[in-house]
């Protein structure tokens, strides 16, 4: 059973990837930030609480972090297998996420601090369907459309060059002795995400093939 984490700093394509993947292998892609951009889309007191950490670019708290996930993970379409990006981010949600699952795989992408913020701050989504763009590398041909279903494309609230700052700062003090960790426990593969988006999707299918 591919129990799979994917790494990297804002930018690297980890949605992007975790979403080609989870196609191959026939298992859902989880995404913590969907996950809680669609809580906080409900309306509910949780997403009203939530709201404040992502739109400051902070972190949620592990204990609300942890639970949506365990409840995520325990959905059926996840019984045989999940690909999970952005969480754990920091050492603490480690330690509570090793408590109640084994990953199996760690894909690690990599992108200096330059090509983050470029590609963040050309980021668009379609407001209708989720479908990603990305204005320099990935436009969409019906600008400022959505190529898929012809929804509005949009930017999110988090991408603007000070939030991306904080976000990164975050990514290189707390989420790289992540990486760390699971590399001493022998299941991390780092990958060059700067190439195109087909480049790293074979990197990554590289790693299964292997295993
Ligand atoms: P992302 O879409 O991964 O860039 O996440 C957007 C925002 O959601 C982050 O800036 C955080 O505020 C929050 N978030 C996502 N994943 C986590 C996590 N594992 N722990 C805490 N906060 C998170």
């Amino acid at each position: 059973m591919n129990k799979i984490l994917i790494m990297g700093p804002q930018g690297a394509g980890k949605g992007t990837q975790a979403e080609i993947l989870a196609e191959k292998l026939k298992i859902p892609a989880i995404s913590s930030g969907s996950l809680l951009r669609e809580e906080i889309a409900t309306g509910s007191d949780l997403g009203c609480e939530v709201t404040k950490f992502t739109e400051a670019g902070t972190l949620v708290p592990d204990e609300l972090m942890v639970a949506i996930i365990k409840k995520r993970l325990a959905q059926p379409d996840a019984v045989n297998g999940w690909i999970l990006d952005g969480f754990p981010r920091i050492l603490s949600q480690v330690e509570l996420f090793l408590n109640f699952v084994q990953p199996t795989n760690v894909i690690l992408l990599k992108l200096n601090d330059e090509n983050s913020v470029e590609r963040l701050s050309g980021r668009l989504q379609c407001k209708e369907c989720h479908q990603g763009f990305q204005e320099k590398f990935v436009p969409s041909k019906t600008h400022p459309f959505c190529d898929v279903c012809g929804g509005e494309l949009v930017r999110r609230s988090d991408d603007t060059p000070e939030i991306i700052r904080q976000r990164l700062q975050i990514y290189h003090k707390e989420t790289e002795p992540v990486a760390k960790k699971f590399e001493d426990m022998g299941i991390l593969s780092r990958i060059d995400g700067s190439g195109t988006i087909e480049e790293v999707a074979e990197l990554v299918a590289g790693v299964f093939v292997t295993n």
